[in-house]
Protein backbone atom coordinates (compact mmCIF):
# COMPACT_ATOMS: atom_id res chain seq x y z
CA UNK A 1 0.00 0.00 0.00
CA UNK A 2 1.28 3.28 -0.89
CA UNK A 3 2.02 6.07 2.29
CA UNK A 4 2.01 9.32 1.22
CA UNK A 5 2.55 12.66 3.86
CA UNK A 6 1.44 15.52 2.56
CA UNK A 7 2.01 18.49 3.73
CA UNK A 8 2.04 17.09 7.40
CA UNK A 9 3.13 19.50 10.25
CA UNK A 10 4.21 18.55 14.08
CA UNK A 11 4.06 20.76 16.81
CA UNK A 12 4.58 19.74 20.32
CA UNK A 13 3.64 23.11 22.29
CA UNK A 14 5.64 25.87 20.83
CA UNK A 15 8.05 23.38 19.89
CA UNK A 16 7.99 22.60 15.77
CA UNK A 17 9.28 19.25 15.37
CA UNK A 18 8.31 18.62 12.12
CA UNK A 19 7.75 21.73 10.03
CA UNK A 20 6.19 20.96 6.85
CA UNK A 21 7.03 17.27 5.76
CA UNK A 22 5.66 16.12 1.74
CA UNK A 23 6.90 12.23 1.24
CA UNK A 24 5.46 9.44 -1.10
CA UNK A 25 6.25 5.80 -0.14
CA UNK A 26 5.43 3.58 -2.66
CA UNK A 27 3.63 0.28 -2.27
CA UNK A 28 6.11 -2.42 -1.41
CA UNK A 29 9.30 -0.46 -0.64
CA UNK A 30 11.32 -0.83 2.21
CA UNK A 31 11.87 2.72 3.24
CA UNK A 32 14.47 3.92 6.26
CA UNK A 33 13.86 7.22 7.92
CA UNK A 34 17.39 8.19 8.83
CA UNK A 35 18.53 11.02 10.69
CA UNK A 36 20.65 11.99 14.06
CA UNK A 37 18.42 11.64 17.27
CA UNK A 38 15.65 14.74 17.38
CA UNK A 39 15.67 15.02 14.00
CA UNK A 40 11.88 14.17 13.95
CA UNK A 41 12.11 10.07 12.76
CA UNK A 42 10.38 8.79 15.25
CA UNK A 43 7.34 11.65 15.50
CA UNK A 44 7.04 10.60 11.99
CA UNK A 45 6.33 7.20 12.62
CA UNK A 46 4.41 7.73 15.46
CA UNK A 47 2.29 10.09 13.34
CA UNK A 48 1.75 7.36 10.58
CA UNK A 49 0.37 4.93 13.13
CA UNK A 50 -1.51 7.00 14.60
CA UNK A 51 0.06 7.20 17.99
CA UNK A 52 0.58 10.93 17.69
CA UNK A 53 -1.74 13.78 16.35
CA UNK A 54 -0.56 15.79 13.48
CA UNK A 55 -1.19 19.55 14.02
CA UNK A 56 -2.19 20.00 10.15
CA UNK A 57 -1.70 17.81 6.74
CA UNK A 58 -2.93 14.66 5.64
CA UNK A 59 -1.74 11.58 5.72
CA UNK A 60 -2.92 9.06 3.09
CA UNK A 61 -2.33 4.88 3.58
CA UNK A 62 -3.53 3.71 0.15
CA UNK A 63 -6.75 5.93 -0.95
CA UNK A 64 -7.60 6.76 3.04
CA UNK A 65 -6.63 9.65 4.57
CA UNK A 66 -5.77 8.30 7.88
CA UNK A 67 -5.00 11.28 10.35
CA UNK A 68 -8.28 10.97 12.16
CA UNK A 69 -8.60 7.39 12.24
CA UNK A 70 -7.57 5.56 15.65
CA UNK A 71 -4.21 3.51 15.54
CA UNK A 72 -6.53 -0.01 15.23
CA UNK A 73 -8.30 1.60 11.34
CA UNK A 74 -5.39 2.15 9.87
CA UNK A 75 -4.59 -1.46 9.07
CA UNK A 76 -0.84 -1.07 9.87
CA UNK A 77 1.44 -3.07 12.09
CA UNK A 78 4.34 -1.78 14.67
CA UNK A 79 7.30 -3.72 15.96
CA UNK A 80 8.84 -1.50 18.54
CA UNK A 81 12.63 -1.02 19.80
CA UNK A 82 11.33 -2.83 22.75
CA UNK A 83 9.45 -6.63 22.62
CA UNK A 84 6.92 -5.59 24.82
CA UNK A 85 6.10 -9.43 24.60
CA UNK A 86 3.75 -10.78 27.74
CA UNK A 87 6.09 -12.62 29.94
CA UNK A 88 3.10 -14.74 31.26
CA UNK A 89 2.16 -15.80 27.90
CA UNK A 90 4.28 -19.04 25.77
CA UNK A 91 5.80 -17.65 21.86
CA UNK A 92 2.07 -19.21 20.57
CA UNK A 93 -0.62 -17.29 22.67
CA UNK A 94 1.94 -13.80 21.92
CA UNK A 95 1.63 -14.04 18.27
CA UNK A 96 -1.90 -15.37 18.62
CA UNK A 97 -2.71 -12.48 20.94
CA UNK A 98 -4.25 -9.61 18.01
CA UNK A 99 -5.96 -12.48 16.08
CA UNK A 100 -7.66 -13.70 19.00
CA UNK A 101 -8.85 -9.90 20.23
CA UNK A 102 -9.86 -9.93 16.49
CA UNK A 103 -12.39 -12.93 17.47
CA UNK A 104 -10.59 -15.19 15.24
CA UNK A 105 -11.62 -19.01 15.43
CA UNK A 106 -9.26 -21.53 16.78
CA UNK A 107 -8.81 -23.51 13.77
CA UNK A 108 -7.69 -20.11 11.87
CA UNK A 109 -5.30 -18.78 14.33
CA UNK A 110 -3.69 -22.65 14.43
CA UNK A 111 -3.40 -22.08 10.74
CA UNK A 112 -2.05 -18.50 10.97
CA UNK A 113 0.26 -19.35 13.86
CA UNK A 114 1.54 -22.30 11.73
CA UNK A 115 2.53 -19.78 8.58
CA UNK A 116 4.42 -17.35 10.25
CA UNK A 117 5.96 -19.98 12.80
CA UNK A 118 7.24 -21.33 9.35
CA UNK A 119 8.42 -17.93 7.83
CA UNK A 120 10.12 -16.88 10.70
CA UNK A 121 11.22 -20.19 11.75
CA UNK A 122 9.56 -20.25 15.32
CA UNK A 123 8.43 -23.73 15.14
CA UNK A 124 10.25 -24.94 18.10
CA UNK A 125 9.92 -22.34 20.15
CA UNK A 126 6.07 -22.05 20.69
CA UNK A 127 5.86 -23.53 24.15
CA UNK A 128 8.47 -20.97 25.49
CA UNK A 129 7.91 -18.31 27.60
CA UNK A 130 9.75 -14.77 26.26
CA UNK A 131 12.32 -15.07 29.17
CA UNK A 132 13.63 -18.43 28.16
CA UNK A 133 14.61 -16.72 24.70
CA UNK A 134 17.32 -15.09 23.36
CA UNK A 135 16.91 -11.47 22.31
CA UNK A 136 17.02 -12.28 18.57
CA UNK A 137 14.18 -14.81 18.92
CA UNK A 138 12.30 -12.80 21.16
CA UNK A 139 12.40 -9.98 18.72
CA UNK A 140 11.31 -12.67 15.73
CA UNK A 141 8.54 -13.34 18.20
CA UNK A 142 7.64 -9.49 17.83
CA UNK A 143 7.75 -9.54 14.27
CA UNK A 144 5.60 -13.01 14.58
CA UNK A 145 2.53 -10.55 16.61
CA UNK A 146 3.16 -8.00 13.74
CA UNK A 147 2.96 -10.87 10.66
CA UNK A 148 -0.29 -12.65 11.91
CA UNK A 149 -2.17 -9.17 11.22
CA UNK A 150 -1.16 -9.39 7.80
CA UNK A 151 -1.22 -5.38 7.93
CA UNK A 152 -1.27 -3.56 4.59
CA UNK A 153 2.33 -1.51 6.39
CA UNK A 154 4.21 -2.34 8.65
CA UNK A 155 6.18 -0.02 10.74
CA UNK A 156 9.32 -0.72 12.98
CA UNK A 157 10.73 1.75 15.16
CA UNK A 158 14.72 0.23 15.61
CA UNK A 159 14.00 -3.02 16.36
CA UNK A 160 17.83 -4.47 16.35
CA UNK A 161 18.86 -1.60 18.51
CA UNK A 162 18.62 -4.14 21.31
CA UNK A 163 20.66 -6.86 19.95
CA UNK A 164 24.15 -7.78 19.31
CA UNK A 165 26.22 -6.83 17.09
CA UNK A 166 26.14 -10.33 15.34
CA UNK A 167 22.36 -10.85 16.03
CA UNK A 168 21.68 -7.62 14.34
CA UNK A 169 23.54 -8.42 11.06
CA UNK A 170 21.84 -11.59 11.08
CA UNK A 171 18.34 -9.70 11.66
CA UNK A 172 18.89 -7.66 9.06
CA UNK A 173 19.21 -10.39 6.77
CA UNK A 174 16.24 -12.07 7.81
CA UNK A 175 14.13 -8.86 7.43
CA UNK A 176 15.21 -8.04 4.06
CA UNK A 177 14.67 -11.78 2.79
CA UNK A 178 10.94 -10.99 4.46
CA UNK A 179 10.69 -7.90 2.59
CA UNK A 180 10.94 -9.57 -0.09
CA UNK A 181 8.66 -12.69 0.60
CA UNK A 182 5.77 -10.66 1.33
CA UNK A 183 6.31 -7.79 -0.66
CA UNK A 184 4.89 -5.24 1.73
CA UNK A 185 5.31 -1.47 2.43
CA UNK A 186 7.83 -1.33 5.15
CA UNK A 187 8.88 1.86 6.99
CA UNK A 188 11.92 1.86 9.20
CA UNK A 189 13.28 3.82 12.10
CA UNK A 190 17.04 3.96 12.52
CA UNK A 191 19.81 5.90 13.22
CA UNK A 192 22.29 3.79 12.25
CA UNK A 193 23.23 4.34 8.46
CA UNK A 194 24.56 0.17 7.80
CA UNK A 195 20.80 -0.71 8.50
CA UNK A 196 19.38 1.66 6.28
CA UNK A 197 22.09 1.18 3.72
CA UNK A 198 21.80 -2.76 3.29
CA UNK A 199 17.78 -2.81 3.87
CA UNK A 200 16.38 -0.01 2.40
CA UNK A 201 14.86 0.45 -1.39
CA UNK A 202 15.01 4.06 -0.49
CA UNK A 203 16.20 6.54 2.37
CA UNK A 204 14.91 9.74 4.01
CA UNK A 205 17.49 11.50 5.87
CA UNK A 206 16.13 14.07 8.16
CA UNK A 207 17.63 16.35 10.48
CA UNK A 208 15.82 18.98 12.28
CA UNK A 209 12.26 18.01 11.06
CA UNK A 210 13.28 18.74 7.68
CA UNK A 211 13.97 15.93 4.73
CA UNK A 212 17.15 16.53 3.52
CA UNK A 213 17.07 13.59 0.78
CA UNK A 214 15.12 10.61 -0.38
CA UNK A 215 16.38 8.44 -2.58
CA UNK A 216 18.11 5.21 -3.06
CA UNK A 217 21.23 3.92 -0.82
CA UNK A 218 23.39 4.09 -3.98
CA UNK A 219 22.27 7.66 -4.95
CA UNK A 220 22.50 8.68 -1.25
CA UNK A 221 26.32 7.76 -1.08
CA UNK A 222 26.86 8.76 -4.28
CA UNK A 223 25.33 12.15 -4.73
CA UNK A 224 24.26 13.42 -1.55
CA UNK A 225 22.23 16.51 -1.53
CA UNK A 226 24.00 18.87 0.11
CA UNK A 227 26.73 18.84 2.85
CA UNK A 228 24.92 17.49 5.67
CA UNK A 229 24.12 14.47 4.02
CA UNK A 230 27.59 14.23 2.70
CA UNK A 231 29.02 14.14 5.99
CA UNK A 232 26.49 12.18 7.65
CA UNK A 233 26.57 9.13 5.46
CA UNK A 234 29.58 6.91 5.01
CA UNK A 235 31.97 5.44 7.61
CA UNK A 236 34.14 7.14 8.74
CA UNK A 237 33.00 10.35 7.27
CA UNK A 238 33.64 12.21 4.16
CA UNK A 239 36.35 14.52 4.79
CA UNK A 240 34.53 18.46 4.13
CA UNK A 241 37.21 20.81 3.18
CA UNK A 242 36.69 24.55 2.84
CA UNK A 243 37.57 25.80 -0.42
CA UNK A 244 37.27 28.45 -3.18
CA UNK A 245 36.10 27.24 -6.61
CA UNK A 246 37.79 29.32 -9.66
CA UNK A 247 38.25 29.34 -13.46
CA UNK A 248 41.32 29.83 -15.12
CA UNK A 249 40.69 29.66 -19.26
CA UNK A 250 38.47 26.65 -19.36
CA UNK A 251 39.32 24.72 -16.44
CA UNK A 252 37.46 24.83 -12.71
CA UNK A 253 39.83 24.84 -10.51
CA UNK A 254 39.16 23.78 -6.79
CA UNK A 255 41.87 26.05 -4.03
CA UNK A 256 42.33 24.11 -0.52
CA UNK A 257 45.13 25.83 1.52
CA UNK A 258 47.94 25.64 -0.39
CA UNK A 259 46.48 22.81 -3.13
CA UNK A 260 45.14 23.70 -6.57
CA UNK A 261 42.89 20.82 -8.16
CA UNK A 262 42.23 21.10 -11.66
CA UNK A 263 38.86 19.64 -12.22
CA UNK A 264 38.07 17.00 -14.91
CA UNK A 265 34.56 18.37 -15.41
CA UNK A 266 32.75 21.69 -16.13
CA UNK A 267 31.03 23.39 -13.20
CA UNK A 268 28.72 25.97 -14.25
CA UNK A 269 29.75 28.73 -11.77
CA UNK A 270 31.11 32.40 -12.25
CA UNK A 271 33.38 33.78 -10.23
CA UNK A 272 35.15 32.60 -7.18
CA UNK A 273 32.70 31.04 -5.27
CA UNK A 274 33.18 29.76 -1.70
CA UNK A 275 32.71 25.77 -1.23
CA UNK A 276 32.84 22.94 1.00
CA UNK A 277 34.59 20.10 -0.97
CA UNK A 278 33.95 16.29 0.08
CA UNK A 279 36.33 13.87 -0.41
CA UNK A 280 35.25 10.40 0.50
CA UNK A 281 37.93 8.05 2.05
CA UNK A 282 38.45 5.76 -0.53
CA UNK A 283 38.98 8.65 -3.23
CA UNK A 284 42.68 9.85 -1.24
CA UNK A 285 44.80 7.87 -3.16
CA UNK A 286 48.52 7.42 -0.74
CA UNK A 287 51.66 6.70 -2.16
CA UNK A 288 51.79 8.47 -5.05
CA UNK A 289 50.81 12.05 -5.97
CA UNK A 290 51.46 15.88 -6.30
CA UNK A 291 51.01 16.63 -2.62
CA UNK A 292 52.45 15.42 0.79
CA UNK A 293 50.33 15.07 3.75
CA UNK A 294 51.49 14.05 7.76
CA UNK A 295 50.16 10.62 8.99
CA UNK A 296 48.12 11.59 12.35
CA UNK A 297 46.73 8.38 13.07
CA UNK A 298 46.34 4.83 11.88
CA UNK A 299 43.35 2.64 12.11
CA UNK A 300 43.65 -1.01 11.08
CA UNK A 301 40.53 -3.27 10.96
CA UNK A 302 42.05 -6.05 9.21
CA UNK A 303 40.46 -5.80 5.75
CA UNK A 304 41.62 -2.05 5.70
CA UNK A 305 43.92 0.74 6.81
CA UNK A 306 42.05 4.26 7.92
CA UNK A 307 44.79 7.04 7.88
CA UNK A 308 43.92 10.03 9.36
CA UNK A 309 46.32 12.54 7.56
CA UNK A 310 47.11 16.28 7.98
CA UNK A 311 47.76 17.91 4.63
CA UNK A 312 49.48 21.62 5.67
CA UNK A 313 46.59 21.98 8.22
CA UNK A 314 43.98 20.32 6.39
CA UNK A 315 42.51 17.39 8.13
CA UNK A 316 41.41 14.67 5.59
CA UNK A 317 40.69 10.77 5.89
CA UNK A 318 41.77 7.79 3.56
CA UNK A 319 40.86 4.61 3.52
CA UNK A 320 43.35 2.33 2.16
CA UNK A 321 42.79 -1.76 1.45
CA UNK A 322 44.56 -4.42 3.44
CA UNK A 323 47.06 -3.83 5.68
CA UNK A 324 49.48 -0.61 5.45
CA UNK A 325 52.72 -0.40 7.42
CA UNK A 326 52.85 3.31 7.65
CA UNK A 327 52.96 4.55 10.82
CA UNK A 328 51.86 8.09 12.75
CA UNK A 329 54.58 11.05 12.38
CA UNK A 330 55.12 9.90 8.44
CA UNK A 331 55.27 11.93 5.58
CA UNK A 332 52.95 10.27 2.28
CA UNK A 333 52.54 11.63 -0.90
CA UNK A 334 49.03 11.63 -1.95
CA UNK A 335 46.80 12.41 -4.98
CA UNK A 336 43.03 12.55 -4.86
CA UNK A 337 40.42 10.80 -7.33
CA UNK A 338 39.40 14.14 -8.97
CA UNK A 339 36.26 12.63 -11.08
CA UNK A 340 34.66 11.43 -7.85
CA UNK A 341 35.10 14.87 -5.58
CA UNK A 342 31.97 16.23 -4.28
CA UNK A 343 31.04 20.06 -4.21
CA UNK A 344 28.82 21.87 -2.27
CA UNK A 345 27.46 25.50 -1.71
CA UNK A 346 29.31 27.02 1.38
CA UNK A 347 26.02 29.25 1.88
CA UNK A 348 23.52 27.34 1.66
CA UNK A 349 25.32 23.57 1.51
CA UNK A 350 23.83 22.60 -1.58
CA UNK A 351 25.16 20.28 -3.76
CA UNK A 352 26.27 22.10 -7.01
CA UNK A 353 24.91 19.60 -9.10
CA UNK A 354 26.40 20.95 -12.56
CA UNK A 355 28.99 19.16 -12.03
CA UNK A 356 27.75 15.82 -11.88
CA UNK A 357 24.84 16.84 -14.14
CA UNK A 358 27.35 17.43 -16.88
CA UNK A 359 30.14 15.58 -16.70
CA UNK A 360 33.27 16.06 -18.95
CA UNK A 361 35.69 12.77 -19.20
CA UNK A 362 39.22 13.30 -17.98
P1 LIG B 1 15.76 9.80 18.56
O1 LIG B 1 16.65 9.09 17.60
O2 LIG B 1 16.52 10.43 19.69
O3 LIG B 1 14.58 8.99 19.01
P2 LIG B 1 14.08 11.19 16.66
O4 LIG B 1 14.71 11.57 15.37
O5 LIG B 1 13.21 10.02 16.64
O6 LIG B 1 15.17 11.09 17.78
P3 LIG B 1 11.79 12.59 17.66
O7 LIG B 1 11.65 11.73 18.86
O8 LIG B 1 10.84 12.40 16.57
O9 LIG B 1 13.27 12.48 17.10
O10 LIG B 1 11.76 14.12 18.15
C1 LIG B 1 11.72 15.22 17.25
C2 LIG B 1 11.68 16.51 18.03
O11 LIG B 1 10.45 16.63 18.74
C3 LIG B 1 12.78 16.63 19.08
O12 LIG B 1 13.20 17.96 19.13
C4 LIG B 1 12.07 16.24 20.36
O13 LIG B 1 12.67 16.87 21.47
C5 LIG B 1 10.67 16.74 20.12
N1 LIG B 1 9.67 15.91 20.82
C6 LIG B 1 9.39 14.61 20.58
N2 LIG B 1 8.39 14.17 21.35
C7 LIG B 1 8.02 15.22 22.14
C8 LIG B 1 7.03 15.41 23.14
N3 LIG B 1 6.20 14.44 23.51
N4 LIG B 1 6.95 16.62 23.71
C9 LIG B 1 7.74 17.65 23.33
N5 LIG B 1 8.70 17.54 22.38
C10 LIG B 1 8.84 16.34 21.78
Amino acid sequence: MKVVFEQVRKLFGETVAIPSLDLTIESGEFVSLLGPSGCGKTTTLRMLAGLEQTTSGNIWIGDRNVVDLAPAARDIAMVFQSYALYPHMTVAENICYPLKKRGLAKADRATKLAEVAELLKLGALLDRKPKQLSGGQQQRVALGRALVRDPSVFLLDEPLSNLDAALRAHMRAELIELHRRLGKTMVYVTHDQLEAMTMSTRIAVMKDGVLQQFAPPAEIYNRPANAFVAGFIGTPAMTLADGILDHEGGTARLHIGEMVIELPFAVATVGPRAVSIGIRPEDVRVGTGPWAAEVRLVERTGHETILFLDAAGQSLTARLAGSVSLRAGEMVPFDLRRDRLHLFDKADGRRIEAMVADPVTA
